[in-house]
């Protein structure tokens, strides 16, 4: 893991992040998780979260309001956790066997057990600081550690903070689904990053160099003379580093032409011009060969 550049978002290290969650995972697209009957309901929540906090991660606090498995009773129900007796029609497994007959014959049923409602246990003395349903209505705070690289519908999971379960099982997982706000200079694919770079169009042609930003700063870039509208430039490495690996920054070249051109910088601009000759010009002196082999005639006044 190759550090995080500036460290500026204080995001220390990925050490203590995968014991907490799972990972970040790329498209939340409403897939249902595989639940255990008895597991708590999870909670969907959805975060926005600013370009530069996506691209460098950073901590985030959120509260929300939950059913929290009741402490005192250890999220049973019943009195200091142990007040209840395993039940007997079910022996304890919280599901029965129904057996139905039917004119095509006999079909068998699991359900939850009627006599203990799933939970496989009798309460006899219930919880007083939950009256017996093994969870609390609380506000719960929780800090995400979110990694670099987080993109828009992409998503990470707490488990067991979500909601409580009613029939004794475990609590279900918070689900934070993110959103990306968009970026005035950066845009970005993955961990690319990319920048749509204006040049004048002398610079353009002579050459030169402009400030370019990374995530942490702002650094010099050499154009070369000759740079064509159009052109991309990688620059290695200067993307997003996340844990999936880490990005380039691309420089998307758009040669910018004056405008409100004074009467005097139009002169010394049609003098330079003049001095330039057809052959100089790529692609508008295959144009115009190809304009004179169709018509015989040539495209640009000399
Ligand atoms: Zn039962
Ligand atoms: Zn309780």
């Amino acid at each position: 893991m190759g550090g995080m550049g500036g460290g500026a978002s204080g995001f220390g290290g990925f050490g203590g992040f995968g014991d907490i969650f799972d990972s970040i995972f790329q498209g939340f697209g409403g897939g249902a998780s595989v639940q255990r009957d008895t597991t708590g309901e999870d909670i969907q929540l959805n975060m926005r979260l600013s370009f530069m906090d996506a691209a460098k991660g950073c901590n985030k606090e959120i509260s929300y309001s939950r059913n929290e498995p009741c402490p005192a009773c250890h999220g049973t129900g019943a009195k200091n956790g142990t007040a209840f007796n395993t039940c007997k029609k079910c022996g304890g497994k919280g599901q029965i066997r129904f057996t139905q007959d039917t004119m095509f014959g006999r079909t068998v049923r699991v359900g939850a057990c009627p006599d203990c409602g799933g939970r496989g246990k009798i309460i006899t003395d219930k919880c007083p600081d939950c009256k017996g349903k093994g969870f609390l209505r609380r506000d719960t705070k929780v800090t995400l550690n979110i990694p670099a690289g987080a993109d828009t519908n992409s998503y990470m999971r707490k488990r067991g903070f979500g909601q409580a379960s009613a029939e004794g099982g475990e609590a279900g997982d918070l689900v934070v689904v993110f959103q990306v706000e968009p970026h005035k200079i950066f845009q970005r694919r993955n961990m690319d990053l990319y920048v749509d770079l204006p040049i004048p169009f002398q610079t353009a042609a002579l050459g030169g160099t402009v400030k370019v930003p990374d995530l942490d700063n702002a650094f010099e870039y050499t154009i070369p003379e000759g740079t064509q509208n159009g052109t991309t430039f990688m620059v290695r490495g200067k993307g997003i580093k996340s844990r999936q690996g880490t990005g380039n920054l691309y420089l998307r070249v758009f040669v910018e032409v004056p405008t409100k051109l004074s009467r005097d910088q139009k002169r010394k601009l049609q003098d330079a011009g003049d001095a330039l000759e057809m052959k100089q010009f790529d692609k508008a002196k295959k144009y115009s060969d190809n304009l004179s082999a169709l018509y015989g005639t040539e495209a640009y006044k000399k």
